[in-house]
């Protein structure tokens, strides 16, 4: 069992959390007429049981939505699942390495762009076609929704699905780095224009759809509040560094997670410095003065 989905049972306060058994890689698994997804063999404590590559369907063809793994049996198994539909574009929702791997040699093979938002955030990949926010890229529209990643997108079908990327996942909360990759202000922002879209499924890059969708963005947002209330209720009121402040904040850290859960709190403190909660000094941290 992974530890979010032990997790997730012995935790009923996270009702937002959804769970799955490992789905098997390579394999086109059937999501609706119209839409499909291949999970990459890419399993970790990032990606869960890896990352899913989704396919859509639209009047000329279809797209591939983060393509994940540069490995040939997955490039494969997308060509395959396309069921002989002219695959027309691969669009990336950000540029993370779990996500962006497998475009270049994809849509090289089958010679069409690779799409992303216009302002990419990793230095070694500028997208073919370069999205804005409200775009309508292959049937889908363009939401932009930065926090995860600076260049983080949702693509969101005619009948009110949405290809959440890593913004919005059931199985884990996402990860927050701080400025200048991510933002916690962006992230609830965007979490807030992702529900007033009214979606019936969300699509998350890695684990299952997610069908109750609202209360998995309030959970999620809750999460993010109980966390930075946490946050503010531990901080020293002497300086402290970033590493002394996650021992004394997350207990029982997997070491595969103690990077990301210091990007996280980071991110935090530059919200609460905002909000002139906290302050820095230096290398340091510590509460603002009452
Ligand atoms: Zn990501």
């Amino acid at each position: 069992m992974s530890a979010p989905l032990a997790e997730a049972m012995k935790a009923p306060r996270n009702g937002w959390r959804v769970s799955e058994p490992p789905p098997p890689h390579g394999v086109s698994l059937p999501q609706s007429a119209t839409i499909r997804r291949v999970v990459a063999n890419n399993p970790g404590p990032m990606t869960g049981n890896g990352t899913n590559s989704w396919l859509v369907e639209h009047d000329d063809g279809c797209v591939v939505i983060d393509p994940g793994s540069t490995d040939p049996a997955h490039l494969d198994a997308l060509v395959a699942a396309a069921g002989g539909r002219r695959i027309t574009h691969v669009i990336l929702t950000h540029t993370h390495h779990d996500h962006l791997d497998g475009a270049r040699p994809l849509a090289a093979r089958l010679g069409v762009p690779v799409c992303g938002f216009h302002a990419s955030a990793e230095p070694e990949f500028t997208p073919d076609i370069g999205l804005h926010d409200g775009d309508a890229i292959a049937g889908l529209r363009v939401l932009y929704t930065p926090g995860h990643a600076s260049d983080h997108i949702c693509l969101e079908t005619a009948d009110g699905v949405i290809l959440t990327g890593d913004h919005v996942m059931g199985w884990s909360t996402t990860m927050i780095p701080p400025a200048p990759y991510g933002s916690v202000r962006q992230f609830l922002a965007s979490m807030q224009r992702l529900r007033e879209r009214h979606a019936r499924l969300l699509l998350p890059a890695h684990g299952p759809a997610i069908t109750r969708v609202d209360d998995c963005i309030d959970g999620l947002v809750a999460h993010r509040r109980a966390r930075e209330d946490s946050i503010l209720a531990l901080m020293p009121a002497v300086p402290r560094t970033l590493d002394e402040i996650v021992d004394s904040i997350y207990h029982n850290l997997r070491p595969g997670l103690r990077r990301a859960a210091r990007l996280n709190l980071h991110a935090h403190l530059e919200k609460l410095a905002e909000d002139e909660k906290v302050v820095a000094q230096g290398e340091c941290w510590m509460t603002a003065a009452p």
